[in-house]
């Protein structure tokens, strides 16, 4: 009988010291609420703040472990983001789009309908974290938007980023001419690879006006190079992006090799196509 009034006994003292840490006395395990990581919120001695990754350090399940990791975790991203800034500039979202939100994309939009399955895209993909693909009617966690010049495509995606970045996410806004100008511009001085390879792990990206339509055939080799090193990145380590491109799918396909692309992607035409719609010299 003993020995079971002994595990009663310090049951209830574990119980208690849970329950009331600061009235208990003061053994070692009663002073901290937890005791598998008594109050550091890390378990074993490894640490960032001693040099090591967070996914070498162990981080305690109780409150003040989570709190340390959300901390470690919101660090990260500040330095992936400022480590971003160094090397695109200007790579978040620009001064003119800020004030973009869902509801102001469907106030300008109240009288063109054909902007519509492309606003309600958007709408899906920040409510749901998905966009169900208008062809295949499969849902896919990046979008496209399809669209001749001035019909508005970047400013609809903006709300998509604005999210992203509201969750506390790292993010890269560039077009796409710039990307591959900055990467070819790095050729010189080295900085191609550490480019590439922050927009290639960046959380969020949106890789604005890809294509010209005026091109027939294949991109430049290089240019299609850059491009397919990010797309083809990203594909394989699920890390969709949002797309604005004036070019159509067999475009895509013929220009960037589109496979990918239509992998991951939902691909949600904005406006019509053609002469009519064309808008020159319109900012998007
Ligand atoms: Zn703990």
């Amino acid at each position: 009988m003993e020995p079971i009034s002994e595990a009663v006994k310090i049951v209830s003292a574990v119980n208690s010291s849970l329950l009331a840490p600061s009235a208990t006395t003061n053994t070692r395990t009663s002073q901290h609420e937890c005791r598998m990581c008594a109050d550091t919120g890390y378990q074993g001695w490894k640490t960032p703040h001693a040099g090591y990754s967070m996914e070498e350090c162990i981080f305690c399940e109780c409150a003040t472990g989570q709190r340390v990791l959300e901390y470690w975790k919101r660090k990260s991203v500040a330095k992936k983001q400022a480590d971003m800034e160094k090397l695109f500039v200007g790579a978040c979202i620009p001064a003119h789009f800020r004030s973009f939100t869902l509801d102001s994309i469907r106030q300008r939009a109240v009288n063109e309908p054909d902007k519509k399955a492309a606003i309600d895209a958007v709408e899906q993909w920040i409510t749901a974290g998905y966009v169900e693909d208008p062809a295949t009617k499969r849902y896919k966690s990046g979008l496209v938007l399809a669209g001749d010049y001035g019909r508005g495509k970047t400013g609809t995606m903006t709300p998509a980023i604005r999210h992203s970045l509201e969750q506390g996410k790292s993010g890269l806004w560039i077009e796409v001419t710039d990307f591959v100008g900055a990467i070819q511009s790095g050729y010189r001085d080295g900085t191609s690879l550490e480019r590439l390879e922050a927009a290639q792990k960046v959380d969020v990206i949106l890789l604005d006006d890809l294509g010209d339509k005026s091109r027939d055939g294949a991109e430049t080799d290089d240019r299609r190079r850059i491009i397919y090193q990010l797309v083809n990145y990203r594909h394989n380590n699920g890390l969709p992006m949002r797309i604005t491109t004036n070019l159509n799918g067999q475009q895509m396909a013929a220009q960037f090799g589109g496979a990918n692309c239509r992998a991951n992607h939902g691909i949600v035409r904005m406006g019509e196509y053609g002469g009519a719609q064309f808008a020159p010299g319109v900012s998007q």
